[in-house]
């Protein structure tokens, strides 16, 4: 067999590895861009070791905004909440790495702001549940939903971060 040279090994065991790596969809939402955290946000996830992977700022219209909370369409404050992420601009991303929908909602904190601990974002940033700064998928199957929703597929960008082999060994 003819030889194959090591670096397409290595680059094969790249995309096998950035293939097999997890990725959530996070948002800010208008009170947090507002309010001048999206540094403060953007490196909390970067800080914990997660790759970046998208990054738009955009204004969603309020259809948009009904379609990613179409779950939520029977609660008495979708309309609230849909005019509310459509009222200016959002940051939109794809972080990825192990874990990272679970532990990107524990930075996150828990939904009412009363509720989520200090030292999460929500925790730190945000008093009221109408005005809590930031989304982030809840599972899996949303995750895959709501990034298939915000971003088109060549926007999201596959590259190996020179820390992946100090974060993951
Ligand atoms: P999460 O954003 O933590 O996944 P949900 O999916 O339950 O929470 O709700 C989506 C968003 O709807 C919340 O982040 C919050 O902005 C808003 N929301 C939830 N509950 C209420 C409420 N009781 N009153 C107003 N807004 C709410």
């Amino acid at each position: 067999a003819a030889a194959v040279p090591a670096a397409v090994y290595m680059l094969q065991d790249q995309e096998a590895h950035a293939a097999e790596m997890e990725r959530t969809f996070i948002a800010i939402k208008p009170d947090g861009v507002q309010r001048g955290l999206i540094s403060e946000i953007v490196s909390r996830f970067e800080r914990k070791g997660y790759k970046l992977v998208a990054i738009k700022l955009i204004v969603p219209s309020k259809e948009f905004a009904q379609k990613h909370y179409h779950d939520l369409k029977e609660r008495p404050f979708f309309n609230g909440l849909c005019d509310f992420l459509s009222s200016g601009p959002v940051l939109a991303m794809v972080w990825e790495g192990e874990g990272v929908i679970k532990y990107g909602r524990k930075l996150i904190g828990a939904t009412d702001p009363q509720k989520s601990e200090p030292g999460t974002i929500r925790g730190d940033f945000a008093v009221v549940v109408g005005r809590n700064i930031i989304h982030g998928s809840d599972g899996p199957e949303t995750a895959k939903d709501e990034i298939a929703l915000w971003f088109e597929p060549k926007e999201l960008v596959s590259y190996t971060s020179n820390a992946e082999k100090w974060i993951y060994g």
